[in-house]
């Protein structure tokens, strides 16, 4: 019954986008090419990164500050998404990270919710519900709206205590990530520290052990809290965000050598650093992030049964590079302190990534990795 439900939803969620487009985009643009004119055999695993705030400048300074290269390049296809969300042009997080998770349009700070409030399927209950184990690795507390899209539904992204709760019951197997003060010393009492360890998890922090010292068990569930808070920038001794992009893919390849698995990593501070209007942070977390996009393309490469998809949720600070520019130094301007509404850009290496070349909507990419994983076909009634 579950599995008609979701096929159901497919079907539902594919009309309701459409409709979404009508109301706010109303130039027509240039469609992808369609998706079942190619052909390729699925891959079993998909690893999808995430540069919050990651737009063409932000990529485009950090190669320029890295000797005029990065891992992205090794991708061989790129598009666009259309990041707008159903109450603005201009996303947040929230609503541009439920697009990817559930294949919807929402509102600016709903979390796996539609316009109306009403919980939405999301991509890591699908493959779970197909026995594909799955991860979170980001650079923001666990909680945050990024991250809290790929397993909670709740109506704004601010429930914090109610997000932790939604992961302590999901599907999510490895996960890595600030935020230890949404799961003990709650407002309801609630250890939920310690009801995930009777749930199967092992878990540990950062004021335990260092993350590159951790065992990690394959035979348990697995989480790390890399702060009690939020994490602190790569510029100030964070280190974890590669290893644990590798570490993550061992122990899901580990778990999923059978049906795939699916990970997600975000870059979180790329998008901070555009807040604060900070040219410096920018580039440097791009460089981490893109330092995980090079251990995803390490291992794609090798296992040839792997596709990687590397876009942001939306461009943040309006962040360009002037005049006086050169190869290390960047002269930057800011239009600015928040998201900006420009198109996105989407890289794609591996089975299926001729999928991702075109112009779209953000929530194109849920059905796009829907059909590459050929979800749809693997749905019993
Ligand atoms: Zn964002």
């Amino acid at each position: 019954m579950y599995m008609k439900r979701i096929l159901l939803f497919l079907v539902v969620t594919g009309l309701f986008s459409a409709c979404g487009q009508r109301q706010l985009v109303e130039t027509e643009l240039p469609g992808p090419v369609p998706d079942d004119s190619i052909s390729f055999t699925p891959p079993q695993n998909l690893i999808l990164l995430i540069g919050d705030g990651m737009g063409i400048a932000q990529i485009t300074a950090g190669m320029y500050m890295n000797g005029n290269k990065l891992n992205l390049e090794r991708c061989r296809y790129t598009g666009l998404h259309i990041p707008c969300s159903t109450d603005n042009l201009v996303t947040d997080s929230a609503a541009g990270a439920t697009a990817f998770a559930c294949g919807i349009k929402t509102y600016n700070g709903a979390i796996g919710v539609d316009p109306s409030q009403k919980p939405v399927p999301n991509i890591v209950e699908q493959v779970s519900a197909m026995g594909m184990p799955t991860g979170l690795v980001v650079t923001s507390t666990i909680t945050h709206a990024t991250p809290a899209a790929f397993y909670a539904h709740q109506p704004h992204r601010d429930m914090y205590e109610a997000i932790a709760a939604d992961l302590a019951k999901s599907d999510i197997d490895f996960f890595v990530g600030g935020g230890t003060v949404d799961f003990v010393g709650r407002q309801d009492g609630r250890d939920l520290i310690g009801e995930m360890r009777n749930n199967g998890f092992f878990l540990t922090d950062s004021a335990t052990v260092s993350f590159d010292k951790v065992e990690i068990p394959f035979d348990k569930k697995f989480g790390y809290f890399s702060s009690p808070n939020s994490p602190v920038k790569v510029s100030e001794g964070r280190n974890y965000l590669p290893l644990a992009t590798k570490k993550a893919i061992q122990y899901l390849k580990h778990n999923g050598d059978k049906k795939g698995f699916f990970l997600m990593v975000e870059g979180s501070q790329i998008d901070w650093g555009g807040h604060a209007n900070d040219s410096d942070y920018i580039v440097s977390e791009m460089l981490d992030f893109d330092k995980a996009v090079g251990a995803a393309l390490d291992f794609a490469e090798k296992d040839g049964n792997t596709l990687v998809i590397i876009t942001a949720d939306h461009e943040t600070g309006g962040y360009s590079i002037l005049a006086g520019s050169r190869m290390g130094k960047i002269r930057p301007g800011f239009t600015t302190d928040s998201h900006t509404a420009s198109l996105v850009p989407v890289f794609a290496y591996g089975p299926g990534q001729e999928l991702f070349a075109g112009v779209y909507e953000n929530t194109a990419i849920y059905h796009k990795m829907v059909r590459v994983l050929n979800l749809n076909n693997k749905v019993q009634p």
